[in-house]
């Protein structure tokens, strides 16, 4: 009523502004864009809820392993014997079973090398010729399957497919049993440097471990990583994940309880997922020392020293071996390090139940400047940081080792952050450390704990982990230069021509440009669902929420899209449908407005409004004649008296009652001096504006006043339900405006901001000026992800 009564006696009083002289008219823009994506999910069902929650019926398999494994670093051998025991916790008969052979991807028969494309250029360096034919550089690699037996020892059938093996059971093996049996292997590793580098050239086959060569001091520093036959995932959602392995999309695994023997030269330091069995036995009386006292340290204590771990590097190799026994329970995954040039520090970190996690790093002297100040500072960070957006760290060890690049395991990751020759080190080196530690640790959670098939679905650990990584990094210190999570970061991969772009619900296998999709748009998302959308406390408890739900579970994306809106009480389908399932963008324009003035001199015409006649029901008709040919029996008769207690109480239905009614809207007029008095200094401002990039976001306006005062006012994204194209709305205003911009914050992720302002700002072009021309070399974002150490 009131918003009638104020447009009715509204005129405008001369003030137009147009930014766009081609508004496009469209009659009707009412899309889908705010329709639910049930459609596009899969169906809830009793394993997976409605609600996002695991179903009643959820269930998931487990398999423990038992390993002795022997390094022998004079050949780079890794030779490795695993008792495996599998419990079959699904509902159905399994008659074989798949385990994944990593190590395959280095086969040089693995297929997978010819599936990338390659071409000529001017100028070829060694390396990017070999690149071409990467596998000559594989002919010793790959894993040599030794036997494969039953508990007995008999033989049992195998055979392999590149990165899967499937082994088949001489008896069907039902719900709720189990079976046990024995792998034997061995595998050369591999130069992860040369392999990192063939990688970046023309194949995708990443090394995620291996051993590097330290040419100055002839050490070496080894990466143990998918290094024993693991099994394949086997889920309600998909059977066995058994997709062939290439070194980009990583690993769907099964939760389960790890005991591992690693015989290594007696000189060499281990570093491992799990807690150490025999300190006693393998460390010093001096180091057994230190790490007691590290346990209450509030700064990190060296185990091992700087001084010592040079004077072993120097040192006569060792002829003996040790054997460092581990031990870990409820992980998915296990991964260790070996070297002579390690420094080992430690300290804790108390969660909120009390528990003791040490927080532990180790390095060569090479990264000493950087890792001892803030390797295991950054680590205990990452714990506390995650420890209260999701739940607080379960396991008892935290481990970063600088390894010159970035990947993640239960426990224990492998992060680059070496000094200079010198041991100065810029701010760079520095943030990117930090920033690789915190990720990587930061995966024990996505997906260490939260358990998502990453071979299927990379966004799941590497987008939430890169956000919660940037909620990490603002908490160690506000101004730190984060790569992911602020809107800005994504604006410019997401005004890129759409045939460059992917939704981020692709698989990870066939993602173009890895780095942007998989990492950095949906860590923006979720900072934009988080900031803009949704506002921090709700997203919080919601995504809380999530990760209580399916921690040691298997979540999919239809049990996150599900929960968030679950535990919060807010529909996000058109955010998921804009932001996961399409690659349009959000370009908001401020189009054009109108100002307005009530006018105070005149008072609007009487104006008269009729509310149509209520239809009386007709004295006939078909369903009343077929009732009565029927012989119905009617519980009122025509001549009842109860039938006639309605009638005088329908009085619509007779002859005289009221047809018509006459309202008079503006009976009462408003005297010049009370319109001036409560709409005399009003300034009404009627804003246009259109969707020119396809997403319906939020709407941010910032409006300045002419005493230089602002304010910022926000418009939920629901403003597009009727038209996603565009809309007006009126703002109503004490005080003049004199400028007005759209998304100050750049929260949105707006690609085109030149129709954010009125007045309209002309943003500059900046053409560059050099004294000399450096040509630099062009990275893409996989490239510049791998500079930085993140694996691809
Ligand atoms: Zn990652």
């Amino acid at each position: 009523m009131s918003f009638s009564k104020i447009t009715s006696f509204l005129i405008l009083l001369a003030c137009c502004w147009s930014t766009s002289s081609l508004q496009a008219q469209k009659t009707s823009n009412h899309g889908n864009k705010f329709e639910q994506i049930d459609p596009m999910l899969p169906s809830p069902n009793q394993y997976r809820g409605m609600d996002g929650a695991p179903g009643p019926d959820y269930w998931q398999q487990r398999c423990d392993y038992d390993i002795d494994a022997t390094l022998d670093t004079d050949n780079q051998r890794l030779d490795g014997s695993e008792l495996i025991t599998y419990y079959n916790q699904s509902p159905h008969t399994l008659r074989y079973l798949w385990m994944q052979l990593d190590e395959n991807q280095f086969s040089a028969e693995n297929t997978s090398h010819r599936f990338d494309p390659s071409s000529i250029k001017g100028t070829m360096s060694e390396m990017q010729l070999k690149a071409l034919q990467a596998w000559e550089q594989m002919d010793k690699h790959g894993v040599n399957i030794e036997a494969v037996t039953d508990e007995d020892g008999e033989a049992l059938s195998y055979f392999i497919n590149n990165t899967m093996m499937r082994i088949d059971l001489p008896e069907p093996l039902e719900p709720g049993d189990k079976i046990s049996f024995r792998v034997n292997w061995h595998y050369y590793l591999v130069d992860r440097v040369l392999f990192s580098e063939l990688s970046s050239m023309a194949f995708s086959s990443y090394p995620r471990g291996g051993y590097e060569f330290f040419p100055k001091d002839g050490n070496y520093l080894y990466t143990i990583s998918q290094w024993y036959p693991r099994l394949c995932a086997y889920t309600d959602v998909e059977g066995w994940q058994n997709q062939q392995f290439t070194g980009q999309a990583e690993f769907a695994l099964t939760f389960g309880n790890f005991l591992v023997k690693m015989t290594v030269p007696e000189d060499h330091m281990v570093g491992s997922t799990g807690e150490c069995l025999n300190y006693s036995t393998v460390l010093t009386p001096t180091q057994m020392g230190r790490w007691k006292q590290a346990q209450n340290a509030s700064e990190p204590v060296e185990i091992v020293t700087l001084a010592e771990a040079k004077k072993l590097e120097k040192k006569k190799k060792a002829k003996g071996t040790k054997t460092w026994i581990f031990k870990a329970d409820q992980v998915r995954d296990f991964a260790w390090t070996a070297s002579r040039k390690f420094i080992w520090d430690a300290m804790p970190y108390k969660t909120s139940e009390g528990k003791n996690v040490m927080c532990m790093s180790y390095y060569g002297k090479e990264a000493y400047p950087i890792y001892s100040r803030y390797s295991t500072k950054a680590v205990k960070q990452t714990l506390k940081t995650y420890s209260d957006f999701t739940i607080p760290y379960p396991y008892p060890v935290a481990i970063s080792v600088e390894a010159a690049n970035g990947m993640e395991y239960p426990m224990i990751c492998f992060n680059p952050g070496r000094a200079e020759e010198d041991g100065t080190y810029t701010a760079q080196a520095k943030h990117a450390a930090i920033s690789v530690i915190i990720h990587e640790v930061g995966h024990n959670y996505f997906p260490m704990i939260i358990n998502s098939d990453e071979r299927q679905w990379t966004w799941m650990d590497e987008g939430m982990n890169s956000f919660v990584e940037f909620l990490a990094e603002s908490e160690f210190d506000n101004n730190y230069p984060s790569s992911y999570g602020a809107g800005h970061t994504i604006v410019d991969y997401m005004r890129l021509p759409k045939e460059r772009l992917e939704p981020i619900m692709t698989n990870g296998e066939n993602l173009i440009d890895f780095g942007s999709n998989a990492y950095v748009k949906p860590a923006a998302a979720l900072n934009v669902l988080r900031e803009t959308v949704m506002g921090r406390e709700l997203f919080d408890r919601a995504f809380k929420e999530y990760c209580t739900r399916w921690a040691f579970k298997n979540p999919t994306p239809a049990d996150f899209f599900r929960t968030m809106e679950d535990a919060s009480g807010v529909d996000l389908d058109w955010f998921w449908r804009g932001w996961f399932y399409s690659i349009e963008s959000t370009d908001i324009s401020l189009d054009s407005i109108k100002w307005y003035k009530v006018d105070l001199e005149n008072n609007p015409e009487k104006r008269t409004q009729s509310f149509p006649n209520k239809k009386k029901a007709p004295a006939y008709s078909i369903s009343k004649e077929r009732n009565k040919e029927a012989g119905m029996k009617f519980t009122v008769d025509e001549d009842d008296d109860l039938r006639d207690f309605y009638t005088d109480y329908r009085p619509w239905e007779t002859e005289d009652s009221l047809t018509q009614i006459e309202v008079n809207l503006f009976e009462e007029t408003f005297s010049a001096d009370e319109k001036k008095k409560l709409y005399g200094d009003k300034n009404y401002y009627e804003l246009h504006f259109s969707n020119k990039g396809g997403l319906v976001m939020p709407v941010i306006i910032e409006w300045t006043f002419e005493d230089g005062t602002k304010e910022v006012e926000r418009i939920p994204a629901q403003i597009w339900r009727k038209d996603e194209s565009k809309f007006t709305k009126v703002f109503v205003k004490n005080k003049e405006v004199t400028g007005i911009v759209i998304d100050p914050y750049k929260e949105t992720v707006d690609t085109d901001e030149s129709n954010n302002n009125w007045p309209v700002k002309q943003l500059p072009s900046r053409f560059q000026v050099f004294k000399k021309h450096k040509v630099e070399k062009q990275l893409n974002p996989m490239q510049k992800a791998k500079k930085k150490g993140i694996k691809p």
